[in-house]
C-alpha cells in the first residue's frame, strides 16, 4: 500500500451519500455543524446493546437460570440510551430528545435478539424464559461484533455489525456478514443503498480472509424481525472507481436535487441547488412539513408571532430576491430562541427554516424546527 492511498477512505455510507447527491457528500465533509436525529440515536443505542449482550460474561452463571435476559437487556439498553441522550444533546443541531421512544427502542432490541435466536437454531421463546445456556449458544455463533474492515489498498473501510456462523449453509458451516437495521424494513427487496452496503462488507471480509468459507450478506430488520439477503457479484472494483471520483476539491461537487436526496438532507442551509429546484417546480414542497428560505419581516419576541417573506433564487449561487409571498408563523421553544438570537445579530439576513408545520395559512415552528442563517458554500474553507 503506498502512503498516499490512505489520504482518504470511503465507507458504504459516504459512497451512498455521494451516489445520492455528490454535493451532499461534499457538504458533509466541510466541517459544518452536525445534526442529531432521534432515529439515528435510537439505532445506535440498539446496536450497542446487541454488542454488549453478545459480549456478556456469563462463565460463572448456572446454565438453567431463567428470568435474567429481560432485565439485563433493559439495563443494558438504559445505559446505552443515556449515553446516546448525552451525545444527542451535545450535538450543535438537535431537535427534542424523545424519551417516550424508549419502549420502541426496547422492542427493536427484542426484535434483534429474536433474529439471533433463529440464527442459533433455537426455538422461539419469551425473553423471560431464555436460559443462560441458550444465550451461550447464541454467543457461540458470534465470531465478531463491530468489526472494522479495510481493503488491502487502504482506500475502502467499513464497520461491520456482526459476523456470525451460518448453521444453514448446506452442510458446510459458512459465515454471515450481518448488518442490523433498526429503520423501516423494505416492502419487497433491499434498496440499492443497503445492497451496496452489505456487498461492500461481504467483499471486504472475503478479501481479508482468502481461505474463507461460503459467505452471505444479510440485513437484519429488527422492527419486523425479518432477514433480507443481498446477492450479486463483487462490488470492490466499482467501489475503487467511486473512490477515484470522490477526492474532495475546493469547488463543490455538482448537485443532483431530487425528492429522495433532499427530503432529509441536513445541509440545505448551505446548498443553493434545492431551493432553485423547488422554485422551478422540480421538487415537491407541498407537504405538511416543509423547508423555506425567507426574510424575516417582523417578529413579536413575546408571543413568537412572526411574518416571513419567501425568497426567490437569482442565478446559481444562492443569491436571493424578495417576493410578494408572505406568510405568518407561530414560533415556540427552540425555534423562537434561535430566531431571537439571529434577529439580534443581523436583522436583514436571509434565513433557512427547517421543518415548518403548515396549518392552513399559518405555519408552526417549535422544537422540531430549525432557524439557521442562509449561507450557501461555494468554496471549501482551508483547514
Ligand atoms: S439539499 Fe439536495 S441538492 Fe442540496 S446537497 Fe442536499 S441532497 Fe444535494
Amino acid at each position: 500500500m503506498d502512503a498516499t492511498s490512505r489520504d482518504y477512505q470511503i465507507s458504504p455510507s459516504s459512497w451512498n451519500r455521494f451516489e445520492e447527491c455528490p454535493r451532499k457528500y461534499w457538504l458533509s465533509r466541510q466541517r459544518l455543524p452536525g445534526k442529531a436525529s432521534m432515529p439515528a440515536s435510537m439505532g445506535t443505542a440498539i446496536h450497542n446493546s446487541v454488542e454488549d449482550l453478545c459480549n456478556l460474561e456469563l462463565s460463572d452463571r448456572e446454565g438453567d437460570e431463567v428470568g435474567w435476559l429481560q432485565s439485563t437487556a433493559r439495563d443494558v439498553l438504559e445505559g446505552n440510551w443515556e449515553s446516546e441522550r448525552k451525545e444527542f444533546m451535545d450535538t450543535p443541531r438537535h431537535p427534542r430528545w424523545k424519551s417516550e421512544m424508549f419502549p420502541k427502542a426496547f422492542e427493536g432490541l427484542v426484535g434483534a435478539l429474536s433474529i439471533m435466536f433463529e440464527k442459533a437454531a433455537l426455538p422461539k421463546s419469551e425473553l423471560t424464559e431464555v436460559t443462560i445456556r441458550s444465550w451461550r449458544q447464541v454467543q457461540a455463533i458470534i465470531l465478531a461484533t463491530e468489526d472494522t474492515l479495510e481493503s488491502d489498498c487502504g482506500r475502502l473501510q467499513g464497520r461491520l455489525d456482526l459476523l456470525v456462523i451460518d448453521k444453514e449453509s448446506g452442510g458446510k458451516e459458512g459465515w454471515i456478514v450481518a448488518d442490523l437495521k433498526t429503520g423501516k424494513p423494505p416492502r419487497t427487496e433491499l434498496s440499492e443503498k443497503v445492497t451496496r452496503q452489505l456487498l461492500f462488507y461481504r467483499d471486504l471480509m472475503k478479501q481479508r480472509n482468502p481461505e474463507h468459507p461460503p459467505i452471505i450478506a444479510e440485513g437484519w430488520y429488527s422492527s419486523n424481525k425479518t432477514v433480507y439477503s443481498a446477492d450479486g457479484p463483487s462490488i470492490l472494483e466499482e467501489a475503487i472507481e467511486a473512490w477515484k471520483t470522490m477526492e474532495l476539491s475546493e469547488i463543490p461537487f455538482h448537485a443532483t436535487p431530487s425528492q429522495a436526496a433532499c427530503s432529509f438532507c441536513e445541509w440545505k442551509a448551505w446548498c443553493p441547488k434545492w431551493w432553485i429546484a423547488r422554485n422551478e417546480g422540480q421538487l415537491g414542497g407541498g407537504g405538511v412539513f416543509r423547508d423555506e428560505v425567507v426574510r424575516l419581516v417582523r417578529l413579536d419576541r413575546d408571543s413568537g408571532a412572526a411574518l416571513f417573506e419567501r425568497t426567490t433564487p437569482i442565478g446559481d449561487e444562492g443569491e436571493l430576491n424578495g417576493s410578494d409571498y408572505r406568510f405568518g408563523a407561530i414560533l415556540k421553544g427552540q425555534a423562537l430562541e434561535q430566531i431571537k438570537l439571529l434577529e439580534q445579530a443581523e436583522l436583514d439576513a436571509h434565513l433557512f427554516l427547517g421543518s415548518v408545520r403548515v396549518d392552513g395559512k399559518i405555519v408552526h415552528m417549535g422544537d422540531w424546527s430549525e432557524v439557521i442563517p442562509w449561507a450557501p458554500i461555494l468554496r471549501s474553507t482551508p483547514d
